[in-house]
């Protein structure tokens, strides 16, 4: 590398530096933020349990309600619900597209919510994970405007993350950090079956 070379690399640096640090030195409120992760790509629940994963080893309280239960025991399930410092609710019964009960739906998609705003009501949880929460909305088994009031009314340092592929308008609005997954290819489609520790 040439002497001017190395120059223009150091100002360059520099340069960066000087907008990073100024950034660093913008970003000083210190609260909780709510964080939905959507679209039809894969990571999106495995991304809030890895998040939840790095809460847990700085000594937060995590609580997590998963508003689908799917006919398998997950890998998340079983390696967190004994966790000391981990509340774990699933979701009474099977796929909502399994069952063709409208009520009994509606009854478990209030049940698990209950257990949410538990969840959102208590300032001992740093991050609550309410997973795949969005279809209760879409189904309308839950009001959007009640979930919306519940999470602004939560405690002011407290995460929430939120996952599932379509996400109500008035979640958006009160949202801190939106991320979209995209579906770009997917091995079920090339044939491959679902197998734990990945899909499930
Ligand atoms: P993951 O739990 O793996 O992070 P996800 O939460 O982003 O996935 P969901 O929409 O909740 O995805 O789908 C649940 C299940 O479907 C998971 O087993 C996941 O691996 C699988 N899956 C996710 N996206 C796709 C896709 N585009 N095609 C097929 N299967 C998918
Ligand atoms: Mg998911």
């Amino acid at each position: 590398m040439s002497h001017s070379d190395q120059q223009r690399h150091q100002q360059r640096m520099a340069a960066k530096k000087r907008v990073v640090d100024e950034r660093i030195a913008h970003a000083q409120t210190e609260r909780g933020v709510l964080i939905l992760l959507k679209g039809n790509g894969k990571g999106k629940s495995s991304s809030a349990f890895g998040t939840m994963a790095r809460a847990l080893g700085h000594g937060q309280r995590a609580g997590v309600v998963q508003f689908i239960k799917g006919r398998r025991e997950t890998g998340e399930h079983l390696f967190f619900a004994d966790h000391p410092r981990v509340d774990f609710h699933v979701m009474g019964h099977g796929f909502s597209w399994e069952s063709q009960d409208l009520e009994r739906d509606r009854n478990a998609a209030q049940a698990a919510w209950q257990q949410a705003r538990q969840l959102l009501e208590d300032k001992r949880y740093h991050i609550v994970i309410l997973d795949e929460l969005s279809y209760m909305l879409k189904y309308g088994h839950l009001d959007p405007q009640q979930v919306a009031g519940a999470l602004s009314a939560r405690p002011h340092h407290q995460n929430v993350m939120i996952t599932g592929r379509t996400m109500d308008n008035a979640l958006v609005a009160i949202a801190d950090t939106i991320s979209r997954i995209d579906d770009e290819k997917h091995a079920f489609r090339l044939g491959v079956k679902a197998q734990p520790g990945i899909e499930y």
